[in-house]
């Protein structure tokens, strides 16, 4: 017997339909090159967001058409996004950070239509425009006085763009599986694949996603996204934080400065911020420079990259902010786990506590997980066994864009991530390291991501990357490459002095590299592929 429920399709235009009715009054507020301080409500939003989506269908979209947009977190980013997706479009972010190349790529692979850019990244797609003839036009988002002088074809200003065009919008009522954003992953070999989601992965993953035990979002609370709208729709958060009724503050091009990110988080009270690692990095370094607390930051979501015990630590101890990790990748939309206490651990010290915040965390409901050996075999959930991690889920990638065959659920149904992870009796997974990045020595797998973590505990560590290194009687031994902090001068010896006893005997690096810089991709992770280029004839010590 059926049930006899509405089957109403779950649509992003109903999410801003939801807040538009009972948040109208909540303020969002940007930083942008046009102006620094830019702010308005829920309600101006929507108009103009309405007013956006008729401009769009003047230009002759056609269902499931994409669009790209290159551009930091700022209101008119965030109107886009639910103007193309609430009509049908597809709203196709793209890193500006990306080589010029792998955007040429991008935008020919999509087939963009339009694309929408910061007036910073103009010089950069005049710089392809030959090479992306498809494209018909470019709207740069700020108005007629900040417009920059362009050869880009039909470039018109976003203020312009939407001037004249009607408030009124009949957002219509789509098939909920009609796709609504595209993002290509930062893969670091091999041309990047889109992964394409739809009006109900994301409306799935906008309610898990403010579920006490992830972003535990409310209408109270006010979220500064520091993920670009670029990665991932910054963890979803356009669509949580409206979804809950949050105010929202954009950083603009304000992303990696640490005073900039300090002030706003003060002054617009900031209770929830999401980053990459990196972000805080900077934050707390200022923070510190000046002597300042954060006081209305409650909590912070830190992914994309495993979250070092002394950035906890920090925060929790100079600024009472808890840090919640979370793990996931573009393929999941993102979030696959989140890092939050079970009951009965508040009586755990607060020691044992950060051991439990240095996990990936538990997996959110809709989302699955298994890890299994090299013959697909499922591991015991006991903390200590290494498998693949493999998840499913609604709002998990099912196949590529335009790759049919090419890399969604082929496991039985499974995606499989590409970590290697543990998960413990608790259900805490740990990710240990990409599979490609595995250190195999002597038959045993090896977790770069712990030494790196340990290591940079040591106060005189910036930075910390690890590596394999072919070994004639190991197969591979790691190698540890770090950055100092300025003016410290800690050497081999007294960094491998101090790892004995924080690591297992057989995990201890074999040599450690000093370098000025690690490489990073677009996102922020360490570039494991161009360091082992790097370190390619390099003879660890006999
Ligand atoms: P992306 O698709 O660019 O967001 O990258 C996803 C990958 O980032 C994952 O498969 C992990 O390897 C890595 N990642 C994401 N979050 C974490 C985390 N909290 N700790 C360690 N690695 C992470």
């Amino acid at each position: 017997m059926q049930g006899l429920m509405m089957d109403t399709p779950l649509l992003i235009s109903s999410i801003l339909r939801h807040a538009d009715r009972n948040f109208p009054e909540r303020e969002i507020v940007s930083v942008t090159i046009d102006n620094p301080d830019h702010r308005y409500t829920y309600r101006d939003c929507f108009r103009r967001t309405r007013q956006l989506a008729n401009a769009f269908v003047k230009l002759g979209l056609k269902q499931g058409d994409r669009v790209a947009t290159i551009a930091w977190n700022d209101y008119r980013h965030l109107e886009t996004y639910y103007a193309l997706g609430g009509s049908g479009f597809v709203c196709h972010t793209i890193n500006p950070r990306l080589f010029p190349d792998q955007i040429t790529f991008m935008i020919n692979h999509a087939e963009d239509r339009w694309v929408l850019t910061d007036p910073a990244f103009v010089p950069l797609l005049e710089s392809i425009v030959d090479a992306t003839p498809n494209v018909e036009g470019y709207v740069v988002l700020t108005d007629d006085a900040h417009m920059p002088a362009t050869t880009l074809p039909n470039a018109i200003s976003y203020e312009s763009f939407i001037a004249n065009e009607s408030s009124d919008f009949e957002w219509p009522n789509l098939d909920e599986n009609a796709a609504v954003g595209l993002c290509y992953t930062s893969g670091t070999t091999g041309d990047p694949k889109g992964v394409l989601y739809s009006n109900r992965s994301s409306v799935l993953h906008a309610y898990a996603g403010v579920a006490p035990d992830v972003l535990n979002l409310s209408n109270k609370d006010c979220v500064l996204p520091v993920v670009p709208l670029f990665h991932v729709n910054a963890w979803g958060t356009p669509y949580a934080a409206l979804l809950a009724g949050s105010k929202l503050v954009f950083p603009g091009p304000k992303m990696g400065d640490g005073e900039a990110l300090f002030h706003l988080l003060e002054n617009e009270t900031v209770t929830l911020a999401l980053g990459v690692p990196t972000i805080w990095m900077a934050l707390l370094q200022y923070a510190k420079s000046v002597g300042k607390k954060l006081e209305s930051l409650d909590r912070t979501i830190i992914g994309g990259a495993a979250v070092p015990e002394t950035m906890i630590r920090e925060f929790f101890e100079e600024h009472d902010v808890v840090v919640r990790q979370g793990w996931g990748m573009t393929e999941m939309s993102p979030l696959g786990t989140a890092n939050s206490p079970k009951a009965g651990m508040e009586k755990l010290s607060q020691e044992e506590k950060f051991k439990i915040q240095v996990k990936q965390g538990r997996a959110i409901f809709g989302v699955e997980m298994k890890i299994v050996d090299d013959d697909g075999n499922e591991l015991p959930w006991d903390g200590k066994a290494f498998g693949a991690l493999r998840v499913r889920g609604p709002w998990i990638c099912s196949d590529y864009y335009k790759l049919a065959g090419s890399g969604g659920a082929h496991y039985d149904g499974w995606f499989d991530t590409g970590d290697v992870a543990t998960i413990d009796e608790q259900g805490y997974m740990t990710i240990t390291d990409r599979t490609k990045d595995v250190i195999k020595s002597g038959g045993e797998w090896i977790s770069s991501i712990e030494i790196e973590n340990t290591a940079v505990g040591h106060p005189s560590v910036a930075e910390a990357a690890v590596i394999g290194i072919a070994h004639p009687k190991w197969t591979e031994r790691p190698l540890l490459i770090v950055v100092r902090v300025e003016d410290q001068q800690v050497t081999t010896e007294e960094l491998l002095a101090w790892l004995q006893g924080k690591l297992a005997k057989w995990w201890m690096p074999e040599d450690v590299v000093f370098v000025d810089e690690i490489p990073h991709t677009a996102t922020g992770k360490i570039k494991k592929t161009e360091l082992r280029k790097q370190f390619v004839g390099y003879r660890l010590p006999t």
